[in-house]
């Protein structure tokens, strides 16, 4: 059975790459979709955030059955149209859980034949989320251990960048 896992991934952190892992031990196939949404504001552009999810996937001891792609549209028809019939989200906390379950029901009523699939965070990674990585790097604290290590470099100097424009 294939799975997908959709999010913005602004960036990558250690958390998503867990669930990342979690999921694809369980499905076949797995394809990780950052979900185009011109209202959000991010700091990577599209080709940027698969570039890093790429890279970082690649580090799995086990990533032939994952895939990145980029996704247009309703989640739900983007899901549909590449044959997954399970959408992957991780809840955190109960305050992501009010948002997640808002969204799941809707989805559900869009579209009956995908069901939401829920992970809960590792202990170690629930505080962890992408704003917090970019407010952290921003103020010059350490977030090696908090981003894959392929793209440390990267998200620092971004967040740096950001940081002199203000
Ligand atoms: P979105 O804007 O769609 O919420 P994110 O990239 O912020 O995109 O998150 C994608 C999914 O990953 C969400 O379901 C979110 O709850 C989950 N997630 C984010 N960080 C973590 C983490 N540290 N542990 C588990 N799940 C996480």
């Amino acid at each position: 059975m294939k799975a997908c896992y959709p999010g913005t991934f602004d960036p990558v952190t250690v958390g998503h790459l867990d669930i990342i892992e979690r999921a694809s031990r369980m499905f076949d196939e797995l394809d990780v979709l950052i979900m185009r949404n011109p209202r959000k504001k991010c700091i990577f552009t599209e080709e940027e955030r698969l570039d890093m999810l790429e890279r970082s996937v690649k580090e799995l001891p086990r990533h032939d059955n994952i895939r990145v792609l980029i996704g247009t549209g309703l989640t739900v028809d983007f899901a549909q149209k590449i044959g997954a019939r399970i959408m992957v989200r991780g809840i955190r906390a109960v305050s992501d859980y009010e948002y997640e379950l808002q969204t799941a029901t809707a989805n559900l009523m869009l579209n009956e034949s995908i069901e939401t699939l829920f992970f809960i965070a590792r202990p170690q990674y629930s505080f962890l989320s992408s704003s917090a990585v970019k407010e952290i790097a921003y103020n010059d604290g350490d977030i090696s251990p908090l981003v894959p290590a392929c793209i440390l470099d990267e998200v620092v100097q971004r967040m740096h960048e950001t940081a002199l424009q203000h």
